[in-house]
């Protein structure tokens, strides 16, 4: 289909961009990498009637390390964050994500704001930035606003993004000592999109037993979810297969899961109880 027809206009600035949000009344709609939003235009899910290109504003773009967090830019592409040495360095476990994100001409336009802001319930980062404890940077509506991820995604392609916002940055912790993580999926097999990605976040003492750990799950669920039961059960207890095991089992219990016509309500737990053993198996060994 061909999407109704609209405006376009370029931003050079966060301000300029936030100016032209105002402008439009709420009908107009940012655009960066464009590969989620495109195609909902095309199906007339959504029809805004100017579209601001934010993919060329530099002060939205790169990586830095501040404290015990990594700031990303909201319009750094994927291709960018998989080619950052700072992210090679201090988390990995995101640019072993991106790096399931779709195919090459996806991760070369795509942008880490727009994956979150999009809230698609079977996106990859969303599992990440739970995990690792995300704010969501915003500015515009209510001025510069610090959003903890948990607070910001409200569900299937909701956020508690408003609407003459935009996203500016978003912030990691980075896993502190010996901390490992990990990120793996089952892809749809058609779209590669997670039917189940887990992302583990986890350290242990001397004596074996669990003094850290975090599970995002994606996919499954209406929304993407912090495993929290499994988070409880397995604090401060050791390490050993029987309690990974038992920990995993729960992994489905925090969040709603959702059910489509590849993969019943059944499966995704059962996925979600594998994925998550095999991650904590990953970052506990
Ligand atoms: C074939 C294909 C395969 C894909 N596979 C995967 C996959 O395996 N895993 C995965 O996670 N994703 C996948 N995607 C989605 C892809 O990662 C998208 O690029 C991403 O979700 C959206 O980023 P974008 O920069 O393209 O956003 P856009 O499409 O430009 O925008 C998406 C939404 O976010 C808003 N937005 C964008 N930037 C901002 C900002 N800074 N502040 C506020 N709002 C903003 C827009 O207004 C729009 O509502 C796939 C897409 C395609 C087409």
């Amino acid at each position: 289909m061909i999407a109704t027809s609209f405006e376009y206009v370029r931003a050079a600035t966060i301000t300029e961009a936030i100016e032209l949000l105002k402008n439009n009344d709420g009908e107009g709609k940012l655009i960066a990498g464009g590969h989620s939003l495109v195609p909902l235009m095309k199906f007339h899910l959504t029809t805004p009637t100017t579209l601001i290109d934010i993919s060329r504003i530099n002060e939205l773009k790169g990586v830095k390390k501040d404290g015990k967090r990594i700031v990303i830019g909201a319009a750094t592409t994927y291709a960018d964050v998989i080619n950052d040495e700072t992210i090679a360095k201090h988390l990995p476990v995101l640019k072993d994500a991106i790096k399931q994100i779709g195919d090459m001409q996806i991760r070369n336009k795509g942008t880490i704001g727009g994956n979150i802001a999009h809230a698609d319930p079977s996106a990859d980062l969303p599992a990440i930035a739970l995990a690792l404890d995300a704010i969501v940077h915003l500015n515009g509506e209510n001025g510069e606003e610090q959003v903890a991820i948990q607070e910001f995604l409200l569900g299937p392609f909701m956020t508690n993004l408003p609407a003459t916002s935009i996203i500016t940055s978003i912030s990691f912790v980075i896993p502190q000592g010996e901390g490992k993580s990990t990120y793996i999926k089952f892809p749809h097999p058609a779209s590669g999109y997670a039917v189940v990605g887990v992302c583990a976040v986890a350290s242990k003492k001397e004596d074996g037993t669990v003094d850290n750990v975090r599970i995002g799950i994606t996919g499954a669920g209406e929304s993407a979810f912090r495993a929290e039961s499994v988070e409880r059960f397995l604090l401060g207890k050791e390490a050993t297969l029987e309690n990974i095991s038992n920990a995993a089992s729960l992994a489905a219990s925090d969040g709603e899961m959702g059910e489509d016509l590849f993969a019943s309500r059944k499966y995704r737990e059962a996925l979600c109880k594998v994925y998550t053993e095999r991650a904590l198996k990953q970052v506990l060994s």
